[in-house]
């Protein structure tokens, strides 16, 4: 049974022009709830409203390990796109920390199940993924046992997505538990993201915790719960950069 989380795993700033506060207030209001991890994942740029793709690329020079005292991930959230292919190419995959990847809208409507279904495994298995972002948006329908076992099988992340389950994509309660319950079955990881748009909305992870306890997934499936599990899994996934972030642990 989880109770609490110590990381919030999908968060925007203002870099995506329809979010509205700065990485410097998301950390303030994750140090408010106890949070000592948030990553920073904006839209990547194939959205129309997202950030180009150097607000990516320099955000691993440019911001220092921990603002306010929690420490950012600098990631992306990227689009699954027609071929299997994502607007996050290799190169920038190495240097960022946490890679989501979603279907938006804006980057490519949906295709229809069974082309959904390919675009997700073909991009799963590209390796380029770290987390398969809100999969129980229910916008894009898709084979989500074989999406959720894939992922099992080639160590990606399956997000529970605490908006969804807030009511920010109508219709998802039923696939977020189905997702859950998948999660269980097939014992995929599970990464936990408020999605937050503004900062008053970090870390508001309830209405995932309830979707995991409810499909009675085990602690140790989710990668949340403490900040060595959660760098470990992004370090794990070929990211390099977080190996400072442990030094920085270690030596605290
Ligand atoms: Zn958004
Ligand atoms: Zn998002």
């Amino acid at each position: 049974m989880i109770e609490k989380l110590i990381a919030d795993l999908h968060s925007h700033t203002l870099a995506s022009t329809h979010a509205y506060s700065t990485i410097y207030e998301n950390t303030l209001a994750a140090r408010e709830k106890g949070l000592k991890i948030l990553a920073m994942t904006d839209h990547g740029p194939r959205l129309p409203d997202s950030a180009d793709i150097l607000h990516f690329k320099n955000s691993v020079k440019a911001l220092p390990d921990t603002i306010n005292g929690v420490l950012v991930l600098k990631g992306i959230e990227a689009n699954f796109l027609p071929g299997g292919k994502t607007d996050c190419p290799e190169k920038l995959y190495r240097s960022l920390d946490l890679v989501l990847c979603g279907f938006h809208n804006g980057a490519m409507p949906s295709q229809g199940r069974d082309e959904n279904t390919e675009i997700a495994l073909k991009t799963i298995r590209s390796g380029l993924i770290d987390v398969i972002a809100h999969p129980g948006d229910p916008n894009y329908p898709k084979d989500l046992e074989a999406i959720v076992s894939c992922a099992a099988e080639c160590g990606v992340a399956v997000e529970i997505n605490a908006a969804s389950g807030a009511g920010s994509r109508i219709g998802s309660n039923e696939f977020c538990l189905l997702t859950a319950k998948l999660c269980k079955k097939y014992h995929a990881l599970v990464s936990v993201g408020s999605d937050a748009h503004f900062m008053t909305n970090i870390g508001n992870l309830r209405h995932a915790i309830e979707f995991i306890n409810e499909a009675g997934i085990p602690e140790e499936q989710v990668i949340n719960t403490s900040m060595e599990k959660t760098l470990n899994f992004v370090i794990g996934r070929g990211h390099p950069h977080p190996e400072n972030y442990l030094k920085l642990l270690e030596t605290a």
